[in-house]
Order: C-alpha cells, then sequence, then structure tokens
C-alpha cells in the first residue's frame, strides 16, 4: 500500500503546483500518446520488424491490406485529427482561464471501487451511445458525406481509428467517450484512465491483428470489411439488435461467428 501513498503524495503536489488548466491539457496529450500514438505505431511496425509474425496475425490476407503511401496517409490524417481536438481544447481552457478544468480536479486519488464504477459506467454509456451513433452515420443520407471517409481502410490499421470526418471524430471519437464521465463528475485520473483504455481498444480494433484485444478485434475488423455488421465494438448493443449477423447473409444464418471460427484467414 506504501505506492498507493507514494502516487497520491506525487498528485498532490502536481495538484498543488500547477493549474488546473494545465494539468487538464497535459493529461488529454498523454492519454492520446499513451493510448493511441504508441500501440498504433508498434502495430504499424511490426509490419516492419517481424513480417512473418504479423502476416500470421493479420485478421485479413495479404492481399487486402493498405499500401506503405496508403498507411502514411492514414497516419497524418490521424496525427492532424488529433491535434485539432488537443488545440480546440485548450482554447476551451484558454477561454474560461487555466485556474479552471473542465474535469473535476482533487487532489485525494479516487478509490479502486470508484475507478472500477467509473469504467463500468464509460463502458456501458460509450458501448450504447456509440452503437446508435454509428448506425445513424451509416444512414443512406448521411453516409456518403461523413462515415464513408473512416470506411476508406477496408482492411484497418490502428490509425484508422482515427481517420474519420472532422464531424464523426468530435462526435464519436471525442464526445462519446469524454462527455458521460465528466458529466458524472468524474476524478480526473479515473477518466485519463479510462481514456487510455479507450484509445487503446480503438487501436486495437483497427489493428487488423488477432492478438492483445477482449473481445477479440476480428468482430470490429469485419465492420471495415463488411460494413453492415458489428457496429459496436463489444458486441452486446449488435447482439440486442441482431446486427451481429451479416444482414445480406441472414437468410443463411451466416453469422459472424463463422468468420470467426474461420481463423478469419481468407485463402
Ligand atoms: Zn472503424
Ligand atoms: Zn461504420
Amino acid at each position: 500500500m506504501e505506492y498507493i501513498a507514494e502516487t497520491e503524495k506525487l498528485w498532490g503536489s502536481i495538484c498543488a503546483r500547477y493549474k488546473p488548466g494545465h494539468i487538464e491539457i497535459a493529461g488529454v496529450i498523454s492519454s492520446q500518446i499513451i493510448g493511441l500514438i504508441i500501440p498504433a505505431t508498434v502495430y504499424v511496425l511490426l509490419d516492419v520488424f517481424l513480417p512473418s509474425f504479423s502476416r500470421m496475425h493479420k485478421i485479413q490476407s495479404e492481399r487486402r491490406q493498405p499500401t506503405w503511401p496508403q498507411i502514411w496517409h492514414c497516419m497524418q490524417v490521424s496525427m492532424f485529427n488529433q491535434l485539432w481536438i488537443i488545440g480546440l481544447h485548450a482554447l476551451a481552457i484558454y477561454w474560461i482561464g487555466f485556474d479552471h478544468s473542465f474535469i473535476w480536479m482533487d487532489p485525494r486519488l479516487p478509490s479502486l471501487k470508484t475507478l472500477i464504477i467509473d469504467f463500468l459506467f464509460g463502458m456501458a454509456a460509450s458501448e450504447v451511445m456509440f452503437y446508435y451513433v454509428h448506425r445513424a452515420l451509416h444512414h443512406p443520407s448521411i453516409y456518403v458525406y461523413i462515415h464513408k471517409m473512416h470506411h476508406k481502410y477496408t482492411a484497418p490499421i490502428s490509425f484508422a481509428a482515427e481517420y474519420a470526418h472532422p464531424i464523426e471524430h468530435f462526435i464519436a471519437n471525442v464526445l462519446l467517450i469524454v462527455l458521460p464521465l465528466t458529466l458524472k463528475g468524474t476524478h480526473f485520473l479515473s477518466l485519463m484512465a479510462f481514456s487510455v483504455f479507450e484509445f487503446y481498444q480503438a487501436a486495437a480494433d483497427h489493428s487488423g491483428y488477432d492478438f492483445f484485444k477482449l473481445p477479440s478485434a476480428s468482430i470490429y475488423d469485419l465492420h471495415h470489411e463488411k460494413f453492415r455488421v458489428n457496429y459496436s465494438t463489444l458486441e452486446i448493443m449488435d447482439r440486442i439488435h441482431g446486427t451481429d449477423i451479416v444482414v445480406w447473409d441472414r437468410s443463411s444464418q451466416q453469422d459472424v461467428r463463422k468468420f470467426k471460427n474461420k481463423g478469419q484467414k481468407e485463402e
């Protein structure tokens, strides 16, 4: 328990030394680096340094994978999306004053029970809200204008998690994750931990690899491959609404589980 006391002391000294607005911006930048940029870079580098391992664990076949120029383009757009969100956030804090923050700052650490409740609340909220927002984005009158961009990569890579139209990026990738917990009055550290977790989930879901992800990344990967299936990432809402079945194959009951059981190898 000594490390908890040490962590609390460190966190208390950070709160005493820096303004809440500065801490919030630093936290947001750090969570994106830790949760998304580092793991996404590692996933991309697997192809370079461990090509046979990479091929063995790719969900989709070699011929469907993006080319290096396409990967580079995806990384650039993804980084740009992260930068403008950070810029907007910093501007909003500048507007309210750096003595304030949007997220609740408390010099004490959140308890383990609070942390668990926050995670469960955040996961439930994002599963439900992301499902309906994502299905709305697939509506024919909206899809071509906004969500089509995110579906450019039918065999996704991690950075494709944030390859999206600005409106989609702001609503689906940012607001749906931070708003429920911010409104709940969640502790800053709890929200940062949840953000890192969600960023990693998104990176792993789009990684194109079949490891280090529960539930399996192959579930959401199939959404990028087939479009009209598996809109949510935990698959709970898809099971409730029957969208865990490939719609056009429903008569033959060829559901997603068959794809999963095939080991996702197409050839
Ligand atoms: Zn996606
Ligand atoms: Zn989609």
